[in-house]
């Protein structure tokens, strides 16, 4: 079987457990959503990717840019404390859980890898940790649901910082009479500009599916809710 990727949503791939404000498919136990519900979603998730609930691996994520590897020996039942996940092992599912910031999710050959980007991960360089771990084969790269280079509005002092990094900024279109123009940064587009600057081998595929998580009411959003679920980006090394 090839290497798969899936991204979930508040009702995908089943209807969740999960009541609100985290309704229906909440994924992450750090959000204060009912334990039991939570670990309801995760295996219903993990079986509707054909895995066991110890394939499928979750991190403890702190918007860093650590970066670890699950191997056979590896157990799922650990908490990873980092924000990218990779494996050379068959059989295996890497999560990443986001409400906004980026799932990104490569798949090669013989490597696939899941990584949590947001604005503080994108600074710390950990897009360009992945790429160097992933330049011994052609791959492809996923980005699931995020907020949007025009709803990711941010100060100005930071869209500068990202400008001097050559990240992708812009102006909101947001405003209105209470709403001043505000400065925006563009997360996806920032990671295709990275992939396409720096990777050393082929890029077989890099998009993002354009789902924006701040509009689309399918998707968690921190920043629309602040108190929400998880969803997840899966990436599952075949066999
Ligand atoms: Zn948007």
């Amino acid at each position: 079987m090839e290497s798969s990727f899936f991204f979930t949503s508040r009702t995908s791939p089943a209807s969740g457990r999960s009541s609100p404000p985290y309704d229906q498919n909440n994924l992450a136990t750090h959000v204060g959503d009912d334990l039991d519900c939570v670990v309801a979603n995760r295996a219903a998730l993990a079986g509707a990717l054909a895995l066991k609930k110890e394939q499928l691996f979750f991190m403890n994520q702190v918007h860093g840019s650590t970066i670890i590897e699950i191997d056979s020996t590896s157990d799922s039942d650990v908490i990873h404390e980092c924000d990218g996940l990779i494996t050379k092992t068959p059989g295996v599912g890497l999560a990443v859980l986001v409400a906004d910031c980026a799932p990104v999710l490569f798949i090669g050959a013989t490597t696939v890898a899941a990584i949590h980007v947001g604005w503080r991960g994108l600074f710390d360089g950990i897009v360009e940790k992945a790429l160097a771990l992933m330049t011994h084969e052609p791959f492809a790269l996923h980005i699931g649901a995020t907020i949007c280079g025009n709803c990711y509005e941010v100060a100005d002092e930071l869209a500068e910082r990202a400008h001097a990094r050559g990240f992708v900024v812009g102006r909101s279109t947001l405003a209105s009479d209470n709403h001043p123009e505000r400065s925006t940064l563009d997360i996806p587009q920032s990671i295709l500009g990275i992939v396409k600057k720096q990777s050393v081998v082929e890029v077989l595929n890099a998009e993002w599916n354009g789902i924006c998580t701040y509009e689309n009411q399918d998707y968690y959003s921190f920043r629309r809710e602040r108190i929400t679920g998880r969803q997840a980006g899966v990436v599952v090394h075949g066999s």
